[in-house]
């Protein structure tokens, strides 16, 4: 069995670098795909109140017979619940459906052309923290000023800033901000919806390490220190997106894959994104 390392992220809090992500998992099936990845050995699942299918994370938990400090769990708050009030309850909520405390709490998105300030969503998160709803919190989609902000008001630094890493997108500005700043990246969408796989340049060397065109680009991301939680419910992929700790890119192959950048994003661009659920 190949073993995760895990990189620290707060005080006394580590993270595996590889999870499972269960975005666009229906609720139905997410306790079903949840405890696959818990038998091939993944120890850190990626959710959020949006994708509707905390509950099933939290039954598969359950059933699996892991002590609940033997998994790492995220999840993200909601848009909708930006303001203070609404923070606390829906963090509480989430820890109900989790069956415990969470180890991450992140806000999804900033939203910032809304009328709901993300500065006041972050003191509300340093609140949910303190009051033991998650061990650490974070921050997801936030651009460069929005970082700056939050932490010139607060003095309190994101644990971690999960954006849309991949290699047509390699967001190396923010990438270098959260470096910079003691903020792990975490990498959503790290083989691009798919959109990856039939690279030319990633399937040679893929050839060449008799890898597939997953694996080589979930080790690419491992190599350049960012966290990675692949999402699929194919027991054979989850297993295969599992191996990455067996083999090596050279500096020259990391390299080759970062030069594919185009600033293609298969996700909403942050700066813009306002959506609410009804
Ligand atoms: P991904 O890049 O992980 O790709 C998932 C797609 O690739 C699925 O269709 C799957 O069937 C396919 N796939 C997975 N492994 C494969 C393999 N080995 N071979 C061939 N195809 C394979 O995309 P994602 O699900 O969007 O992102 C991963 C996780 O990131 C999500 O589950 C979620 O946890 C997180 N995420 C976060 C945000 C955010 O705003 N914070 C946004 C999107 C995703």
């Amino acid at each position: 069995m190949t073993s995760v390392p895990e990189i620290q992220i707060a005080d006394g809090v580590r993270i595996p670098q590889l999870g499972f992500g269960v975005y666009q998992v229906p609720p139905e099936a997410t306790e079903e795909a949840v405890t696959t990845a818990l038998e091939v050995g993944y120890r850190h699942i990626d959710t959020a109140q949006m994708y509707g299918n905390e509950q099933g994370v939290g039954d598969a938990l359950k059933a699996s017979g892991l002590n609940r400090d033997e998994v790492f769990v995220t999840s993200k708050l909601n848009n909708g619940f930006h303001r203070r009030d609404a923070a606390l309850r829906a963090a509480e909520q989430s820890v109900e459906r989790l069956g415990g405390p969470m180890d991450l709490f992140l806000i999804h998105w900033p939203l910032p052309t809304i009328d709901v300030d993300y500065l006041e969503t972050w003191q509300a998160m340093i609140e949910i923290r303190d009051a033991g709803l998650t061990r650490a919190i974070g921050v997801s989609n936030f651009q460069i000023p929005h970082l700056e902000r939050i932490i010139a008001e607060t003095g309190v630094t994101p644990a971690v800033n999960q954006i849309e890493v991949h290699p047509y997108l390699t967001n190396e500005a923010v990438r270098a901000y959260d470096a910079e700043h003691g903020i792990a990246t975490e990498a959503w969408s790290p083989i691009a919806q798919g959109a990856v796989l039939g690279d030319p340049t990633i399937a040679a060397i893929a050839e060449r390490l008799g890898r597939t065109t997953a694996q080589v680009t979930l080790r690419w991301h491992v190599q350049r220190g960012d966290i990675v939680f692949p999402k699929s419910v194919t027991r054979s992929r989850v297993e295969e997106n599992f191996q990455l700790f067996d083999f090596e890119l050279t500096d020259e192959d990391v390299r080759a894959i970062a030069a594919l950048n185009r600033d293609h994003r298969t996700g909403p661009d942050p700066d813009t994104f306002d959506y609410i659920p009804a």
